[in-house]
């Protein structure tokens, strides 16, 4: 293992000095296996025989989130370690949580694990991968198998019917059969599993390479009607193959999954809701198939699957914010200018500009709109493109309008003609609302 400079050097030290100590210790896990495919681990878990009380006495700054499980975090500068005693797991109460755990040998602690791949260990010391499991021939074949009997273990811990599919999806692998027939026969009791870890789940699949396979592995497992039956019901929607030759919108949603790279949580789940709203909007008329109102019936939708899956209210914003707007891309060489500005100064436009690349890369393949706002964005540079409005709910107050919903389209009127250049100063502003509330209030009369 090529252990550099950084997380990977200081993992072996904390394995030394456990050694030193006459303990038994090993990197554990994902570790090992994100290593032996030659991919930088993103988190280094020591396994050891020392008993937690062993571990505190040995580091000096640690913490002991899961002392009960065995687990202490033994922390390094900024970094920090999962330092876990080897342990078998009792019954599971709930299909979540073991109801015990106790201390045993290195055999054992493999077995607990869910998968043969990640039930890899490896000493560092003497440079050797250890493998009671048969991870190394499942990671050679990519290959991702319960270890043991896949059916008890999914008994055990639902997650873990999710987590299979989410290492094939991210690491590109095939589900070995009895294990996925495993999956398929017990989809239903993902609903045992908390919301929280299912959209962890959800975040990391998309996230990462291979989004598209594991949607379709989602698909074919059940599990995604389960956890996402709005995503379900876009397959077999069919759409106008003048917009989108490449089919209906459930294939279309997996051609822009597959064309992210390294995305954002936020444009990741744009992308999967951009077209949730298309299902329940398709009508066919005069022989043509339309998504009336699609955007914004998918983002009330979008909102809601993510309430339902716990994300915070910024992300919901601004996915549901993606998601909204997606359509107005469509008009920007039309729109006034002031409007144009009010969209590019928008804190998510990057996100959405990325999102609109991607919807028409993966179907018709006209990208005239991106060209013109990428060109309005280098135009606009030098310009302020968000100056302070030049008068405000107070200015018309003062003129003689009374406070209420009428007030703000107005503002929004008179700052449009700000940024179009047509009213220049705090003097013509309100010239010119005192000249349209006249005119209103003469139309009233
Ligand atoms: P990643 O961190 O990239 O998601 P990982 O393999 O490190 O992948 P973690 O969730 O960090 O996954 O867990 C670390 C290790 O703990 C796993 O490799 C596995 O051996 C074990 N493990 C984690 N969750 C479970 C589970 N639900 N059932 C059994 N073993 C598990
Ligand atoms: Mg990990």
């Amino acid at each position: 293992m090529e252990l550099g400079q950084g997380k990977g050097r200081i993992a072996y030290g904390i394995v030394k000095r456990l050694a030193e100590a006459g303990y038994v210790a090993y990197f554990a896990g994902g570790c090992v296996r994100d290593d032996l495919m030659h991919e930088c681990p993103g988190d280094y878990d020591i396994a050891t025989s020392a008993s937690p009380d062993d571990v505190e006495k040995l580091f000096p700054k640690t913490i002991a989130v899961g002392k009960q499980f065995g687990v202490i975090i033994v922390v390094e500068g900024d970094a920090q370690f999962e330092v876990a005693t080897f342990r078998r797991e009792g019954s599971y109460r709930d299909g979540r949580h073991p109801s015990e755990v106790s201390f045993t040998d290195p055999e054992e602690d493999a077995k607990r694990r869910d998968f043969t791949v990640n039930g890899l260990f490896y000493d560092p010391i003497q440079n050797k991968v250890i493998d009671y499991v048969g991870g190394q021939k499942d990671l050679q074949a990519k290959i991702i198998r319960a270890i043991g009997a896949p059916d008890e273990r999914f008994e055990e811990d639902k997650l873990r019917l999710l987590r299979a599919v989410r290492f094939a999806s991210v690491l590109g692998f095939e589900i070995e059969p009895a294990t996925w027939s495993a999956v398929c026969r017990r989809f239903q009791e993902i609903h045992d599993v908390s919301p929280e870890r299912i959209r962890d789940e959800i975040v990391k699949m998309l996230t990462r390479p291979g989004a598209d396979r594991g949607l379709d592995l989602l698909s074919r497992s059940c599990l995604l009607k389960e956890i996402l039956p709005e995503i379900e019901a876009m397959k077999n929607i069919q759409q106008p193959p003048a917009f989108h030759p490449e089919g209906d919108v459930f294939v279309h949603t997996k051609l822009m999954l597959a064309q992210l790279k390294n995305p954002s949580k936020e444009l990741a789940l744009a992308v999967l809701f951009h077209d949730v709203g298309k299902p329940p909007t398709l009508a066919v008329r005069d022989g043509h198939i339309t998504f009336y109102e699609h955007a914004p019936l998918g983002a009330r939708m979008t909102e809601t699957i993510m309430r339902r899956l716990r994300f915070s209210n910024d992300e919901i914003e601004t996915v549901a914010g993606c998601v909204e707007n997606h359509m107005r891309f469509g008009d920007v060489q039309k729109m006034r200018e002031g409007k144009l500005k009010r969209l590019l100064t928008r804190p998510t436009f990057e996100l959405e500009l990325e999102l609109h690349r991607i919807d028409c890369v993966t179907s018709h393949g006209h990208l005239d709109n991106y060209g013109f706002l990428k060109a309005k964005q280098k135009e606009y540079a030098a310009e302020e493109l968000k100056p302070a409005p030049l008068i405000n709910g107070h200015d018309l107050i003062r003129l003689g309008m009374q406070p209420g919903p009428d007030m703000k389209p107005f503002l929004e009127e008179i700052y449009d003609l700000q940024l179009e250049g047509q009213i220049k100063d705090k003097d013509a502003a309100l010239a010119y609302a005192q000249n349209q509330l006249r005119m209103k209030s003469k139309k009233a009369q």
